[in-house]
């Protein structure tokens, strides 16, 4: 069946429950939770330290797989998949953006920015066009042959998001992203987020506990006893 992606989410997350052992007990993180990201769209998750964030983060990019429920990664059921599928998907559709920035500190802003291209194979010469032009539209130019320890932490972000976007992901997934920079410096990072946003049309999911951004987003959401409600 052929539907018109516009009115398909990029991420579905259906019915997804996930717990843990923790000792001789099982911690529910999330329940049942739901949830749809539309291309385009900027959504903020905002809920306390513990109560699923990054679970739910790293299940809606296919690093972690839930207990039951299903992923829909733009209305293609994901649980089926083998790894290696699945590893396609997260390579080409999804981008992932931590809290500390995660760049290879061996290698320059532009090298760290070609090696998701270069691990999808394609060619050189491509690579370094695509990620010199991700850098300058981030404003980072003038360091494109800095190594991280060479950039502030704004800076080092910034690589990161080029980072993620370098094989223009689908869908933008950051884990409380400014969380290690002060306000004045998230506020460069948020906005660099959220112009690729608009000029990407990528679907964004942003964990953040920074109520000022979140209230910029499109939509903000939490995660209430597993399940994810909208907030406003
Ligand atoms: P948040 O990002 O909102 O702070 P997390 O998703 O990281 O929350 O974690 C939610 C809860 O699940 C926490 O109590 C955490 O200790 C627990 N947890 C997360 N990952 C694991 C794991 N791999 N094993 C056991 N417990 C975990
Ligand atoms: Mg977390």
């Amino acid at each position: 069946m052929t539907q018109d992606a516009e009115d398909v989410p990029v991420v579905y997350l259906h019915d997804i429950s996930r717990s843990y052992l923790q000792g001789a007990s099982t911690l529910t993180i999330l329940d049942g939770a739901r949830l749809a990201l539309w291309a385009g769209q900027s959504v903020a998750l905002v809920a306390p330290s513990g109560s699923g964030k990054s679970t739910l983060l790293h299940i809606a990019g296919l690093l972690e797989s839930p207990d039951s429920g299903e992923v829909y990664i733009a209305g293609t059921p994901t649980s089926g998949l083998s790894d290696g599928d699945r590893t396609q998907i997260r390579r080409t559709e999804i981008g992932f953006v931590y809290q500390s920035h995660r760049l290879l500190p061996e290698f320059t802003a532009l090298e760290n920015v070609m090696l998701p291209q270069m691990i999808r194979g394609l060619k050189k010469s491509e690579t370094v066009q695509r990620a010199k032009e991700i850098l300058a539209y981030l404003g980072l130019g003038e360091r494109i042959t800095h190594r991280p320890a060479e950039l502030s932490g704004g800076e080092q972000q910034r690589v990161a998001i080029a980072r993620a976007v370098a094989n223009a992901p689908r869908i933008l997934l950051a884990d409380e992203p400014t969380g290690n920079l002060d306000p004045h410096t998230a506020d460069h990072v948020f906005h660099a987020l959220m112009q690729l946003v608009r000029a990407t049309q990528v679907a964004m999911l942003i964990a953040t506990h920074n109520m000022d951004l979140a209230a910029r987003m499109d939509r903000r959401v939490s995660i209430e006893n597993g399940h994810v409600v909208e907030l406003d």
